[in-house]
């Protein structure tokens, strides 16, 4: 059912609570917290914008890092209170709590068109294990709700779900904001009856992770296009050799499963017949998290198996070639995660050749959509991240979503 929208709130002299996704990058920098990467600040200026416009008293919530229940200073949102007034060109109030009186004083205060934004929701264990009398006292303050961290909408907590249900128990209405909107409208409704030939292309590190988007999308998609380590597994379950490649032997009879899903239903299901492959060898040396550092000798493509002493790290130049010709002819693309160890730039050009066919199929009127984490990096590293129809902000989230599981911060939302 479609979920009301933030631009069907009367919102005038109205306090609305609005979840955004502030969890932006923070280095220590002559004993301040600067912000490195200010994206998902920008990010949510439209639905403020329209806020504004629409006379609302603006109280911002949101989460940043880990910090466990505590107040932890390096996890503080002030820095992007400051930020925010930057960019929206207006004053933005800053608390140093998100519940109590001096929340309900400064709540109480503002004027139509006023934003404040509220400390780390996460500085109480409260939020998280999505406690009600948090969420009551997060709630106070709250004449309608708006949810626009869609990164954040597959967990129950307070203050994506709690205030939400209580705002709408006291007849409050609750609305997506125009992020989480776009995130429904392309993760959601435009791949219920996608425009064909609709491809998929899944890589990333594990099949387990993906297997549930795999198996909703073996219903929907007329080729599935796989590559990453997640290959591998396939390749293991079909008799092949993987050598020292990052599988999951204990999912093999999941990776068969899928195939003759495939097959059953009439599903292109292509594996890479190439693969760039490289020897580890151990340099002794720890990284910062203490974790042996490799290094990599006898970067070779082969194809068919992988010998003992050797692991895949990428899809080969011919299996790059043969997946871009089918993703130039889609209508409809979705892509989640990488072709291969992408962050080394020895095992990246699979995946570049697969975000240039991407741009190009798109370029072409294709609809392209790129469903979050590690595909948008490397899109963006690529420097093609403008040439898309729409990156997802999510990454769990955006896979629970693919997934099709109901996620708790959307659920919460009124229905149209
Ligand atoms: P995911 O989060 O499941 O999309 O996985 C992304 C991660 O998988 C990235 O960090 C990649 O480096 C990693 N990855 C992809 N292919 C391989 C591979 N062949 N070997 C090792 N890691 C890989």
């Amino acid at each position: 059912m479609a979920k009301l929208s933030v631009r069907d709130l009367s919102a005038r002299g109205r306090r609305v609570f609005v979840r955004v996704d502030y969890n932006v990058p923070l280095e220590e920098k002559d004993g301040r917290m600067v912000i490195t990467d200010e994206t998902r600040i920008r990010e949510t200026l439209q639905t403020l914008d329209l806020l504004i416009e629409k006379g609302a008293r603006i109280i911002l919530a949101a989460h940043l890092g880990r910090p466990k229940g505590k107040r932890e200073p390096t996890m503080s949102l002030r820095p992007v209170a400051e930020r925010l007034a930057d960019l929206i060109n207006r004053p933005v109030a800053f608390v140093d709590d998100c519940i109590g009186e001096k929340v309900a004083q400064t709540a109480g205060a503002l004027k139509d068109g006023d934003i404040l934004l509220l400390e780390n929701t996460r500085f109480y264990r409260e939020e998280e294990a999505n406690d009600p009398a948090f969420a009551a006292n997060l709630a106070k303050v709250a004449d309608l709700y708006v949810n626009d961290a869609f990164g954040a909408a597959h967990r129950a907590h307070a203050s994506t779900e709690g205030v939400a249900r209580i705002v709408a128990q006291r007849g409050g209405q609750c609305a997506a904001g125009l992020l989480m909107e776009r995130e429904l409208k392309f993760l959601g409704d435009e791949l219920e009856n996608p425009a064909r030939p609709f491809v998929v292309i899944l890589g990333g590190a594990k099949v387990s992770d993906k297997i549930k988007v795999i198996d909703r999308l073996l219903e929907k998609a007329d080729t599935i296009l796989i590559g990453g380590a997640m290959a591998y597994t396939f390749k293991l379950a079909q008799g092949g050799k993987v050598g020292r490649s990052l599988v999951e032997p204990d999912k093999t009879d999941t990776a068969l499963a899928a195939l003759a899903k495939a097959k059953q239903r009439g599903v292109q299901f292509l594996l890479p017949a190439d693969n760039v492959i490289a020897t580890p060898v151990d340099t002794g040396k720890v990284n910062k998290k203490g974790k042996p550092v490799f290094d990599f000798v006898n970067l070779k493509t082969v194809n068919g198996d992988i010998p003992d002493e050797a692991e895949g790290f990428d899809i080969g130049a011919e299996t790059a070639r043969r997946y871009s010709e089918v993703i130039k002819g889609a209508k409809t693309i979705l892509w989640n995660g990488p072709m291969g160890m992408f962050e080394d730039k020895r095992f990246a050009e699979g995946t570049n050749v697969v975000a240039k066919a991407v741009a190009e199929a798109t370029q072409n009127g294709a609809k392209s959509i790129i469903g979050g984490g590690d595909s948008v990096k490397a899109l963006n590293k690529a420097g093609l991240g403008d040439q898309v129809t729409f990156m997802s902000t999510g990454g769990g989230a955006s896979l629970e979503f693919l997934e099709g599981a109901v996620l708790p911060g959307v659920a919460a939302l009124s229905d149209k």
